[in-house]
């Protein structure tokens, strides 16, 4: 591309509230056939809320409330804004140790607790309905908590966009609760991996681009070695700044239905200049 396309696109995405560190973003754009999405924060608000504990050992709720805020707080993930109201500050975490798409561990009085899916706490992989945390310490299940989360409200709209104009749509989530397929039930998207583990998710961008050009959309936190596997990759406005390094585009006010007006006139520019 010429240095005067690179800076009218740029302005362009500009003034449809998108932005972006990269040249050669614009071009790309026309060329994407395929979409792929994460769910928690992407698909979603990401802002989660506690809809019930279920204890399984002789913990009060209060306590493991505040165990896992103390876990969870220094954690970007949307999971992790849901315990932070229970946080107290009592609480001391050592060794603490995030894995990225799966959870926390940490020392809490020398014991050692768990946070995070049920592969992640306790080995095992069942489908559930709803998201669920779990939290153990050591071999001990203390509790299950389920968490909700809405959909963004201009997500439909977005998705029915890019299909009117060709583009083939997937989510690729963490979650693996039953609740990926019916938002993709919801959303009209057919095409719905869930508990993938950020690795899983990467071999499955490969694999779609091994058939067009993929464009990545990640709530910007768990998913930028996604994010830079991918032909393009988008990361919403809010999420933390280590993959809004990593990302092609930002989207500003997390507006998933910008990504959509982006696309179409990048289309029809290059249409009229061809
Ligand atoms: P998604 O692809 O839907 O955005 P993620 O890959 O971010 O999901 O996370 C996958 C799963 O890993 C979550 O559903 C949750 O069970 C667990 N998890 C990830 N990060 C955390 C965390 N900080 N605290 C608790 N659980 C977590
Ligand atoms: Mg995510």
């Amino acid at each position: 591309a010429t240095p005067t396309a690179v800076t009218c696109g740029t302005a362009i995405m500009t003034r449809l509230g998108i932005i972006t560190r990269r040249s050669g973003v614009f071009e790309k754009l026309p060329k994407i056939q395929h979409v792929v999405f994460d769910k928690t924060g992407t698909l979603t608000l990401g802002s989660l809320s506690i809809s019930d504990v279920e204890l399984t050992a002789d913990w009060s709720e209060t306590a493991v409330l505040a165990h896992i805020a103390a876990l969870e707080s220094g954690s970007l993930h949307p999971i992790a804004k849901a315990f932070a109201a229970h946080f107290n500050g009592a609480i001391t975490v050592s060794h603490r140790q995030s894995v990225v798409g799966n959870g926390l561990s940490g020392t809490i009085d020398g014991l050692e607790y768990r946070v995070g899916s049920q592969q992640f706490v306790n080995g095992t992989n069942d489908v559930e309905a709803s998201t669920i945390v779990w939290f153990s310490q050591g071999h001990t299940l203390l509790a299950k908590i389920t968490l909700n989360d809405e959909v963004r409200p201009e997500t439909a709209q977005a998705v029915t966009q890019l299909k009117k104009m060709g583009c083939k749509i997937s989510i690729a989530s963490g979650d693996n609760s039953t609740e990926v397929a019916a938002l993709g039930q919801r959303l009209g998207i057919d095409d719905v991996h869930k508990g993938l583990s950020p690795k899983d998710k990467l071999a499955l961008i490969d694999k779609f681009q091994q058939q067009g050009q993929v464009a990545m959309f990640g709530d910007g936190i768990n998913d930028a070695p996604v994010l830079a596997g991918a032909n393009l990759s988008i990361a919403m406005g809010s999420g933390a700044a280590i993959s809004k390094n990593s990302a092609d585009i930002i989207l500003l006010g997390d507006n998933l239905s910008r990504f959509a007006d982006a696309v179409k006139v990048a289309k029809s520019t290059g249409r009229i200049i061809k």
